[in-house]
């Protein structure tokens, strides 16, 4: 075994330690679907559905200052960062930085107790959610 196939091997064990937490948290399946749609980085926010050849504006419907990607759908964008922090979580995400979703999400994981995971997987739902209403029903944001 290679330097290159340990580091692999070793960062393959701790993703299936992640995603068994995740798929043990306790949560409802949709919550737990969105979240692996996130993760897995196929959820249809913009930038992915551009990537896929269909035709639709890359910036996020909700703020429209920048392209939709799933971070910026469910953590970053204007309209949701203040969501996590007004939860009971008082969560505060770094709108300017760089943040890749899954990786913030494995972090919580690893570091939160099942009560905050599972509010985690609500709230995502919630955001994503209250997006969708906006797009495709034209619903004020609350
Ligand atoms: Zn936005």
């Amino acid at each position: 075994m290679t330097i290159h196939n340990a580091a692999q091997a070793s960062s393959s064990n701790t993703d299936n330690r992640l995603w068994q937490k995740l798929w043990k948290v306790h949560s409802h399946p949709r919550c737990k679907d969105l979240i692996w749609l996130a993760c897995k980085n196929i959820l249809p926010v913009r930038a992915n559905l551009l990537h896929r050849g269909v035709q639709v504006a890359p910036f996020c419907p909700l703020c429209g200052d920048k392209a939709e990607f799933v971070s910026h759908a469910l953590l970053q964008c204007r309209e949701v960062a203040p969501v996590w922090f007004a939860s009971p979580l008082s969560i505060h995400i770094p709108v300017q930085d760089e943040i890749d979703f899954s990786t913030w999400l494995f972090y919580m994981i690893s570091n939160c107790d099942s009560s905050t995971t599972s509010t985690i997987f609500e709230i995502s739902w919630a955001l994503w959610g209250r997006r969708n209403d906006w797009v495709h029903n034209s619903r004020q944001l609350l």
